[in-house]
């Protein structure tokens, strides 16, 4: 890949505008490719596993916003609700209720939103459309004071087709209009990673989350 990690961050950050928010997916990376980053003005890093964002989060910059945008198991949680800014892929009550354990455990709020399925992968997680209807009205939600649902979070399906992939995200964009309306919390739609961000721009997204186009190629 041509350009910089420095230059990268410029491009998205001029192409993404002032109203999208750029989630700088570090994963596998060291800490001095999140440091050229971060000199480019980069504050916003995202990370799949939890013992490597603790690690980062401890050698790096503090005014950094660390953002946990994978599959999070409970028995991890305790381990980020120190210092995490955002969880992006809350998919079920009982995740939920164990950060705002530990949320209120280190006296904070922690913000996260709620990871719909869309794509026709099975390997995916998330809620149906129709269980976060359900999920939304359950009132157990309102005793949960340690927890702020910001919004959505999805996943398209992996694939060429681009219209395929526009009807996943407009699935998602109507759904996350209908959901705003009851949601006074609501103002994050985080959808678009390197490979259909452009698609995703087209759908109302207001977070992507970009790795390789950023970092280059994982190993
Ligand atoms: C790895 C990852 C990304 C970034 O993927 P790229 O294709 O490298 O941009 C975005 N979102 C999630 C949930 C990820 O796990």
């Amino acid at each position: 890949m041509e350009g910089t990690i420095k230059e990268h961050i410029k491009t998205f950050t001029e192409e993404l505008g002032e109203h999208i928010d750029l989630v700088a997916v570090s994963k596998t990376k060291p800490n001095q490719d999140l440091m050229e980053a971060y000199e480019a003005g980069q504050r916003i890093f995202g990370e799949n596993k939890v013992q490597e964002m603790t690690d980062k989060w401890e050698a790096l910059p503090k005014d950094i916003q660390w953002h946990m945008v994978g599959h999070v198991q409970t028995n991890k949680v305790k381990y980020m609700a120190p210092y995490v800014d955002l969880i992006h892929a809350v998919h079920k009550l009982k995740l939920l209720k164990e950060i705002n354990k530990r949320a209120k455990e280190n006296d904070r709020v922690i913000n996260c939103l709620l990871q719909v399925k869309i794509a026709e992968e099975d390997s995916k997680y998330g809620m149906s459309p129709d269980e976060l209807r359900a999920f939304l009205k359950d009132e157990k939600l309102s005793e949960l004071k340690n927890v702020k649902l910001k919004g959505l979070m999805a996943m398209a399906t992996f694939t060429e087709d681009e219209d395929q992939i526009h009807r996943e995200f407009q699935v998602l964009q109507d759904l996350y209009e209908e959901t705003s309306k009851t949601q006074a919390d609501f103002s994050i739609l985080s959808i678009g990673m390197s490979g259909d961000y452009k698609i995703a721009m087209q759908h109302g997204t207001n977070m992507v989350r970009i790795g390789s186009s950023i970092f280059g190629a994982r190993h």
